[in-house]
């Protein structure tokens, strides 16, 4: 790995410190509780902005620092914020962390642009305090404001909110940013795009100077910069972003990225794969739970992915890479760290499953592909919000990534009769047919010789056509714009089929090809899953058994691990076909 390219820059002088090699967590000097709190979200390594940004905010210094989304810069204030307050709280022993009362004081605010980043940003920080007892609430508008306000007078230890409902509460008093100790500004172009400039100088007179103050921001337009200049104190001033990389080191790689939501990235992968059959690839994700997660579901679909990460020991990756390497794997599923120093010759086909978090760890993979002459492919799948980062990965390698479109099921099965085409034209061309050309004269004397050869063709492509589980990945919404962006957010059209149970979960039917005919009862069902798959009678929902064939309904958290357990078994004595029911939930 290439070192990081993040620049400190102090007060606009590049600091004397040297770009560093990739540090771990645990040297960042953050408490032990969160060290292992990002350890398991399967967090390998800091990215540059949280390697920059930790120390500095740990050391109780200002800063003002000029980075994306997508960057990991939620962590990057959240982490040592949070880090502070357990500090705090323990030097001072409670008396600061809490009012005589015994009440929790607001020590940490975070201002951002939207409700939607409110409620993210509210949930990571959720994440990372666990087991710190710290809470956090987010405050939006549109939410009740009777719930705030009671959550308020429980007490809470840091604020996520929107400028515009941070000020209501102020004015009502039910918010009291007196204690508050730490402020992030997150995202602040986005705010005064919006229109929050003054509700924030307004919030950041409610609060104490000797507060310390962080500014974050994708862009610095002059009245961010004034703003910055009057209400922090000597920040230390960080430019995340990567450096031009030397000519020549850029490898010839086409470069293409499909903007797709979260939910449907899984299904929008598996289409791209489907499209481009790589013939050896590597898929990069961000975490280990991420890695472990889609090998359990692509192989639930039938493909030949091996998981590959730094939770795992030398001799398991050791016998991976062998899989691999002797095809008997087509798809590495990994992350960063433990995709260094892997020599891997020959690979057709980069996917990165995220984008990553910096422009040197892009530039990094995909030069993974494209060796000795031979043109690769680089493909990325982007969050609507990160559209950005790939602007600034563009920007910082001078080469244009091509924006597509996620292929449709018609364009599955347009390139599935192509290869159809393709096969029958090389077995013409091969001759050697005369022990068949018997069977098509003597049905010439019967059909037409053109309907034959359809015939032919028809049999010889369905071996090849998939099973009909597959539908079109829904584009994603196009990005709001402007003060809209503070309205609730749409809701995301569902499948039309997609069900939830009475508690709100989501439920996957799965077909499985034997019923009343075969002499299927539902017992055969519930015995054959909760064996096979190893879970609960209890989770399983409403189970249909026609002639031919019966619907199960299972939570849609473990329908995959089911398929892939019912794939390897039988019932009654019978292999059966076990797949997600057409008109049920895509994954
Ligand atoms: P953010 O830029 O804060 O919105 O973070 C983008 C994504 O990166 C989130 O899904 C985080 O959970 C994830 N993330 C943040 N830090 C790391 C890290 N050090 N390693 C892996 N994933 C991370």
């Amino acid at each position: 790995m290439r070192p990081c390219k993040a620049a400190a820059h102090n007060k606009g002088m590049p600091t004397s410190r040297q770009p560093q090699e990739p540090s771990r967590f645990a040297d960042l000097g953050l408490a032990e509780s969160l060290v292992t709190a990002v350890t398991s979200l399967g967090y390998e390594e800091p990215t540059p902005v949280q390697r920059e940004t930790i120390p500095v905010m740990l050391s109780g210094r200002d800063v003002l620092a000029q980075a994306a989304t997508g960057t990991g810069k939620t962590a990057a204030f959240v982490l040592p914020m949070i880090h502070r307050l357990l500090d705090e709280a323990r030097t001072a022993a409670t008396a600061e962390g809490r009012k005589a009362s015994g009440r929790r004081v607001t020590r940490g605010l975070v201002l951002v642009p939207t409700r939607e980043l409110a409620m993210q940003v509210a949930e990571a920080t959720h994440k990372y305090a666990r087991g710190s007892g710290v809470v956090v609430l987010p405050l939006y508008g549109g939410a009740s404001m009777l719930q705030q306000i009671r959550a308020l007078e429980r007490g809470v230890d840091i604020v996520v909110g929107t400028p515009g409902r941070i000020l209501d509460h102020l004015r009502r008093r039910s918010l009291d940013l007196q204690s508050v100790r730490l402020l992030v500004l997150d995202e602040a172009d986005e705010m005064l795009d919006m229109g929050f400039a003054e509700d924030i100088e307004t919030i950041l007179e409610a609060t104490a100077e000797s507060r310390q103050t962080a500014l974050f921001s994708a862009t610095m337009p002059p009245r961010l910069r004034s703003i910055a200049e009057r209400h922090l104190r000597d920040p230390q001033r960080m430019t995340i972003a990567g450096e031009k990389p030397a000519a020549g080191k850029l490898p010839r790689v086409r470069q293409v990225a499909y903007v797709v939501a979260r939910p449907h990235k899984a299904a929008a992968l598996q289409r791209v794969l489907d499209m481009e059959s790589p013939s050896a690839a590597i898929v990069f994700c961000r975490t280990r739970l991420e890695v472990d997660s889609l090998v359990e579901t692509l192989n639930a679909h039938g493909y030949r992915a091996e998981a590959l990460h730094g939770g795992m020991q030398q001799r398991q990756r050791e016998a991976v890479m062998a899989r691999f390497r002797s095809a008997k794997a087509d798809l590495l599923i990994a992350t960063d760290v433990a995709a260094r120093g892997l020599d891997i010759q020959q690979l057709s086909h980069v996917f990165n499953y995220d984008v990553p978090s910096d422009p040197d760890a892009y530039i990094h993979r995909i030069g993974r592909t494209g060796r000795a002459g031979r043109e690769g492919t680089a493909i990325t799948l982007a969050e609507p919000r990160e559209h950005r980062l790939l602007r600034s990965i563009e920007r910082v390698t001078r080469q244009k990534i091509e924006v597509g479109t996620v292929p449709t099921v018609a364009d599955l099965r347009a390139k599935r009769l192509e290869l159809t085409r393709a096969s029958l034209r090389e077995r013409l061309l091969a001759g050697d047919l005369d022990d068949v050309r018997v069977v098509v004269e003597s049905l010439a004397a019967e059909f037409d010789i053109l309907d034959v050869a359809a015939a032919a063709v028809k049999l010889a492509h369905s071996s090849i056509q998939a099973d009909g589980e597959e539908r079109d990945v829904p584009a994603p919404a196009p990005p709001r714009e402007g003060p809209s962006r503070s309205a609730p957010p749409a809701r995301r059209e569902r499948p039309q089929s997609s069900r939830e149970d009475t508690e709100g979960h989501a439920v996957a039917r799965l077909y499985i090809g034997a019923g009343r005919e075969a002499g299927v009862r539902a017992g055969d069902l519930v015995g054959a899953i909760t064996n096979e798959a190893g879970i609960s009678s209890r989770d399983l929902g409403a189970i249909e058994i026609a002639d031919r064939f019966s619907l199960v309904e299972v939570p849609e958290s473990i329908a995959d691990q089911v398929v892939a357990a019912m794939r390897k078994a039988t019932l009654r004595g019978q292999k059966v076909t076990i797949r997600r029911d057409k008109d049920a939930t895509a994954s």
